[in-house]
């Protein structure tokens, strides 16, 4: 929406349709030639209100005004904020949209320099890079970290973003079960030794690569366990908190602080700044050496111009706003507040019967519906009521794994998610995915 300041990406609805049209694509390709009926619908368009902190969206000519739980809006800053806004709003009219330079060719700014710092500081590491994207901070940043010759060990649940980038590293790239650390333990011993008694290493390097919270299962990671195995066999430690920092933890420095992790037992600490903070982009966050070498070495920092000021005025106000250097308590507010709001959701959709992935403190919080052929039905049924709900299916999950995903904000009411809790009741029932019904009242 134009009065969006923040550039915050617009959310796909209707992905329904989205995957109809994957699946005439499919059959297309099968019988080679075009099928006259494939529809046209690929991602709707929505209008966005700024002024509620994107709470609600309007879904264009179809419906009216719906309550958003699609959006990774956690802190409630995507939008017009009292502190945030009006000094993006100075930044814009300073530095405009874009500094239309690279970071080596004019592209570094002093504020630049502050985001880093404050990013750094933040998230508890000596320095930190930042990139105006956060799907291209681990895509490009892993193959400049290993090549051929390494080996990365990925969780199987890891984001596309990591996917991508362990690809095209040239490192050989072995998966482990997700979440689970005797497989993980089981796969290095195996690429270590061989299974046999060890007698030399044959990797350059070996890089574990988590998330801190699964962007589609909302569940935490097993931080501890994982990092006590990278330990034990010289493992690097590549954490992606996208979904996690702002989110978690009691002054929202995301799973470390949640779980009691020192983070100086992470290596690389990656995140993105579109989730909790509102704004665009992603960092990479580590020992000053680590990141000195990135800044050498790294195209996407090299050749790709700089993050917009507005965008990064926005990131350094919200972190201002979360550590209370606003003069304020509003950080902490929102940060007892998404820790309340997930917990109560979470807790309420049980309640009802509904199958609820994920961990406490999550705030997202994946519903299963199993078949795919309930995606359409629920999140149709959720619009005409106003509710406006993500879903997820195959092949972002595994094929009978079909599933809504909701991401509480700390911007929700008491009163939106109890609006929301009876819509999902009744499309529960209709649908029939309260697979954990009640046991009925003895009389
Ligand atoms: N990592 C994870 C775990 C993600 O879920 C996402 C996107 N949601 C990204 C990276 C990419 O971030 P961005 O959307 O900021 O480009």
């Amino acid at each position: 929406s134009p009065n969006n300041l923040q550039g915050y990406a617009p959310i796909c609805l209707g992905l329904e349709d989205f995957y109809i049209r994957r699946l005439y694509l499919r059959i297309q390709d099968c019988f080679g030639r075009p099928i006259s009926s494939a529809p046209d619908a690929w991602f709707d368009v929505v209008e966005r209100f700024s002024n509620d902190n994107n709470k609600t969206l309007k879904r264009t000519e179809k419906i009216n005004r719906c309550l958003n739980l699609g959006s990774y809006n956690y802190l409630g800053f995507a939008a017009a904020d009292e502190y945030c806004t009006p000094r993006v709003i100075e930044s814009l009219k300073k530095y405009s949209s874009s500094t239309c330079s690279t970071r080596v060719d004019g592209g570094t700014t002093v504020l630049h320099n502050e985001l880093e710092e404050s990013v750094a500081r933040f998230v508890g590491k000596p320095a930190a890079i930042v990139f105006g994207m956060g799907y291209v901070t681990n895509s490009a940043i892993l193959p400049v970290l290993v090549g051929k010759g390494s080996l990365i060990i990925s969780d199987s649940l890891n984001h596309n973003s990591i996917v991508n980038g362990a690809r095209g590293s040239g490192a050989t790239v072995r998966v482990f079960q997700h979440n689970t650390p005797s497989h993980l333990e089981e796969v290095l011993r195996e690429q270590i030794a061989g299974g046999q008694p060890r007698t030399h290493r044959p990797w350059k390097k070996i890089v574990v690569i988590v998330e801190g919270i699964y962007s589609m299962e909302g569940e935490l990671c097993k931080l501890p366990e994982i990092i006590a195995i990278c330990k034990k066999y010289k493992a690097y430690t590549y954490l992606d908190e996208a979904h996690s920092i702002g989110a978690v933890g009691k002054t929202g420095r995301g799973v470390c602080e949640l779980l009691g992790v020192d983070t100086a037992d992470v290596d690389i600490m990656m995140g993105t700044f579109t989730k909790s903070f509102g704004s665009c982009g992603g960092y990479i966050a580590g020992s000053k050496e680590l990141i000195q070498y990135l800044k050498y070495t790294c195209p996407a920092h090299l050749y790709a111009t700089s993050i917009s000021l507005p965008a990064a005025e926005q990131i350094i106000s919200a972190i201002r706003v979360i550590l209370g250097e606003d003069g304020s308590s509003r950080g902490a507010q929102k940060l007892a507040r998404i820790r309340e709001n997930s917990n109560f959701f979470r807790s309420e959709l049980q309640k009802m019967g509904f199958e609820v992935l994920g961990d406490n403190d999550s705030p997202v919080m994946p519903i299963m519906l199993y078949n795919p052929a309930k995606i359409p039905a629920f999140s149709r049924e959720c619009l005409k009521q106003n509710v406006a709900v993500v879903t997820v299916a195959f092949p972002a999950t595994p094929l009978l794994l079909a599933r809504a995903r909701i991401c509480i904000s700390a911007s929700h009411t008491r009163e939106d998610l109890n609006k929301a809790l009876e819509v999902f009741s009744r499309v529960g029932d209709l649908v029939g995915i309260k697979y954990f019904p009640a046991e009925p009242k003895k009389l």
